[in-house]
């Protein structure tokens, strides 16, 4: 399922093109905004984005689904009208200077008896509400959660667009319309991704490799505990999440389903592979040898996935 632009188009397995009518001429993007589209579904907010107003006109580059879908409304080079009244960082007017994309998310619901409801009347499950207070203020509210698929192909987007066009940020609508604009929410993990797709590289943990012929990997600190998979071979590389004076957590990069606690006297640190990218170690160029994937994306997302975790404990640990 890999996304790829040619000539300012988006092309890849769900994708589709429709030209909206609501575009203006030329630009070139420094960054990206993501939306909510606070609408029903994905064919309505296109429907919606590709039609002439009278109340005013409304675009995007792209509208994300639920499901992963995602629909090109115009070229990434031609501007679209998606940001409105906005500035950021000395810019006023970010239509002029940024990609859109529209997530389709009702956006702020309402409690109403039991059902949580958005503006335009549908009730959503409380499985599909996230309680959170905005970050640019307000009480604690119910808004609506986004799909992990969706997240995801945000992420995918996100890094293809920062790559192919050298962006300098992403951002939300909440960034750059503060006061004015609420999307896309505190449901987005827009921290998470923007550490994810702009690279801070001390975000990653730090990286160890199994000594041992065979080390157990257990459910706490201690050898009384039992193993929770198999024991580590010599040479597996592991982010190392807590160290103790003895043990310590570790997640296994190839498998970010294993976590555990190992012993320190079988692990060993490992030089940061990535700001040496030209010469991976030996053990980085198995796991792509095994996986078929690149070394460096093995080594990426599951770092990247306890960082995001790591966030978001963090506020309860601080408060
Ligand atoms: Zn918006």
């Amino acid at each position: 399922m890999t996304l790829r632009i040619e000539k300012h188009k988006l092309v890849g397995d769900q994708v589709s093109h429709r030209d909206t009518p609501n575009r203006g001429g030329a630009m070139t993007p420094s960054y990206l905004v993501l939306h909510y589209t606070a609408g029903r579904s994905l064919e309505s907010s296109v429907e919606s984005l590709c039609t002439r107003k009278p109340q005013g006109n409304a675009s995007a580059h792209l509208v994300l689904g639920r499901d992963g879908r995602i629909v090109q409304l115009a070229p990434f080079n031609i501007v679209t009208w998606h940001a409105g009244v906005s500035q950021w960082a000395g810019l006023v007017g970010l239509n002029s200077h940024s990609i859109g994309i529209e997530m389709d998310n009702a956006g702020l619901l309402k409690r109403v008896g039991s059902q949580y409801q958005a503006w335009f009347g549908k009730a959503y499950p409380e499985d599909e509400v996230l309680m959170a207070a905005h970050r640019n203020g307000g009480p604690v509210s119910p808004w609506h959660a986004y799909s992990e698929v969706q997240i995801e192909r945000a992420i995918e987007l996100a890094d293809l667009l920062v790559e192919h066009y050298g962006l300098k940020d992403v951002l939300g609508h909440e960034d750059i319309a503060p006061g004015r604009k609420t999307d896309p929410g505190p449901a987005f993990p827009l921290a998470a991704l923007k550490s994810r797709v702009l690279g801070r590289e001390d975000d990653a943990p730090p990286r160890y490799i199994v000594t041992a012929s065979s080390l157990n990997i257990r459910k706490g600190p201690d050898a009384s505990f039992e193993p929770v998979a198999a024991a580590l071979r010599k040479g597996t590389e592991v982010f190392l999440l807590e160290a103790r004076d003895r043990w310590s957590l570790v997640e296994v990069v190839s498998n970010a389903e294993v976590e555990g606690w190992v012993s320190n006297s079988f692990i060993a640190a490992v030089a940061a592979p990535r700001s040496a990218p030209a010469s991976p170690l030996p053990e980085a160029a198995a796991v792509e040898a095994a996986s078929g994937r690149s070394a460096r994306s093995a080594a990426r997302e599951p770092a990247e996935k306890k960082a995001r975790r790591a966030k978001k404990q963090r506020p309860a640990k601080d408060a």
